[in-house]
Formats: C-alpha cells, structure tokens, sequence
C-alpha cells in the first residue's frame, strides 16, 4: 500500500493481502435481503479476523472512483455481538449495520465488519460497562471507571483491508467524526462524510444523546438532552 508521507499521516500500515474470497446470501431479520462478497485477509496489523464485505456493483464503485468520480460508499461496523446478533436495545448498532447494508447495495462499495467489540474493549468489559451504566455512568464514564480508553478502536486493519481491494478514497458512512479523522490520518482520503439514519428507541435514547453531545455525532434527536 502506498502512503504519502506528510507530516499528518501516520506510519503507512503494511500491506495485507486477499486470502479468500466467497460468495454469501445475507438475509436481515426483517426480510431485506442482498449479496456480499466476503474477503478474508492476511497480514492485517492486529492479528484479528476482520471482513470486508463487497456489496452492490463495488466493482463498478470502484472503476468510477478511479476516473475521478464518486467514490465508493464504505461503512467501518465494529462488531456488536448484542445489538447485530440479539437485536439488543440498549444501542443503535443493529439497526445501523441493516440500513448499511441496505444503502451499500444501492451505491456500490465496502461494509468494513470490524472485530472490535464495545469501542474496543472486549465483549465481557462491554457487559461490565453496562453494569455501571445502569449504576448512573454514562457509556465514556463506564469505560473510563474500567480503567479502559474511551474508545479503544483503531481503523489500521480497515485502511489495509480498503488497500488491498484498491480503494484509496471512500464516501463514509457515519455519524462518527473520528472515524474519518482516523482513516485520513491512515491515509485514505474520505471525500464525503455521509450520515446514517438515527435508530432512536426508548432504551437507547441516553446512549444517543451521550454519543452526540461527548464525541460530536452528527445525530439530529427529538429529544432535550
Ligand atoms: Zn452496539
């Protein structure tokens, strides 16, 4: 992968490389159904077993990003176990992965499956974070009183898996600021920030508002605080 190497880019991520690629039917709980092409890699910087899910016509995305045009849409998902698997309410994450999927298969591009759970601290520190929440904490509050980051993730793996199918430049789709300062830095250029919808229930609406107000999430809620 090829990096320009300004002063506000950090240290070029080696290059990982396709290891297989397969053919998957997905179908969403609520019967809305596509075609991913699942790639697998090696060499990606922290060891885990991330997906790159191509969606739509992500060839043709890809072809017209190359000429100059509209990039590809590309969504980083870091892994939720409770909210993608069990539909859990207490975030926005299930919702958010179906509408990607969904707005992915229309444009043509990349859902990034991102095996790091609870801002990167793990499933079980996730679990326990929810604990203190429910003790008064806000979701960043928890995981600081865990002796935990904020948030704890890191876009390295994504940007090598973005290089390794060429996609040099993307349209992003989130709500998420830092996400997009992060692959910029990883140097890949995001051309257009694009935001996803707000899934708002009654067990979440905390949790949005907390997100929106401490890290700048671009969420427009109907509620006051
Ligand atoms: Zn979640």
């Amino acid at each position: 992968m090829t990096l320009s190497l300004g002063t506000d880019v950090l240290s070029p991520a080696p290059a990982a490389t396709v290891r297989t690629r397969v053919t998957v039917p997905l179908e969403f709980a609520d019967g809305y159904a596509t075609t991913a092409e699942v790639l697998t890699f090696d060499g990606l910087a922290d060891g885990r077993e991330h997906l790159l899910l191509g969606l739509g016509d992500w060839r043709a995305a890809l072809a017209r990003s190359a000429a100059g045009g509209e990039a590809p849409l590309v969504r980083p998902h870091s892994e939720c176990l409770t909210g993608d698997v069990f539909g859990s309410q207490r975030c926005d994450c299930g919702p958010q992965l179906r509408e990607a999927a969904e707005r992915i298969t229309d444009a043509g591009g990349f859902l990034l499956y991102l095996r790091q759970e609870g801002r990167g601290i793990g499933l079980y520190a996730k679990l326990d974070a929810y604990a203190l929440q429910d003790a008064g904490l806000d979701t960043y509050e928890a995981n600081r009183a865990l002796g935990r980051g904020e948030d704890e993730r890191d876009y390295t793996a994504a940007v090598q898996m973005l290089a390794a199918v060429g996609a040099d430049r993307v349209r992003l789709l989130s709500n998420n600021p830092d996400k997009a300062a992060q692959l910029e830095l990883l140097g890949v250029a995001v051309t257009e920030r694009v935001p996803t919808g707000v899934h708002l229930s009654a067990a979440n609406a905390r949790y949005l508002a907390v997100k929106r107000d401490h890290t700048q999430h671009t969420l427009d809620l109907p509620l006051a605080g």
